[in-house]
């Protein structure tokens, strides 16, 4: 076995070739469960899902037969049977794998659009509905009902609309006070 001196940023190589991307590589199928990931262990003969992979310490453990776990690294070197050394050349000499199928995130979140941003057409559109909600608020009963007891006095109903119904952004416009006293959470 080569050895060198090399110095290997491990930290990188973990960061950019994560457990579950450099597993599903070898044909291991993970589905969420619970904090992490599940899939057949690609170590053993495994009749129900044991290898467990937790994204968020880069570390995989199979509670089956093998009751082995480590990092990305140590994943390889099982794998490829060879040392940490070459297991960190493997890696470190390969781009990145790209995921075979996106994993779960959290949706993007879409800035809002400044009102000065809208066109007059989307102003014009934006308070005939605003002006449809109010009055179909003021004749509806059960909803302003609802509105009321979400704490929302009626003086503040209309520019309540305005913020689009959105108790954050009421909250923007009053400030926390709003918050404390709507009892929105
Ligand atoms: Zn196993």
């Amino acid at each position: 076995m080569r050895l060198d001196n090399r110095r290997f940023d491990v930290d990188a190589i973990k960061r950019d070739h994560t457990v579950e991307l450099v597993a599903a590589g070898y044909g291991v199928e993970l589905k969420p469960s619970g904090r992490g990931l599940v899939g057949r262990c690609p170590f053993h003969d495994d009749d129900q899902p044991s290898f467990y992979v937790y994204p968020q310490t880069r570390s995989w453990y199979c509670y089956g037969e093998c009751r082995a776990g480590g990092d990305v690294i140590k994943f390889l070197q099982l794998k490829e049977n060879v040392g940490f050394v070459q297991a960190c050349e493997l890696l470190d000499s390969q781009q990145p794998p790209s995921a075979p199928h996106p994993l779960p995130e959290k949706p993007a979140v879409k800035p809002r659009r400044n009102w000065e941003r809208l066109g007059l057409d989307e102003q014009v559109l934006m308070n005939t509905a605003a002006a449809v909600y109010q009055y179909n608020l003021w004749h509806e009963p059960g909803a302003l009902e609802y509105v009321r007891d979400r704490g929302i006095p009626d003086w503040l109903i209309p520019v309540f609309h305005q913020a689009g119904g959105d108790p954050c952004a009421a909250q923007l416009i009053f400030g926390a006070e709003f918050s404390a006293s709507s009892g929105a959470d």
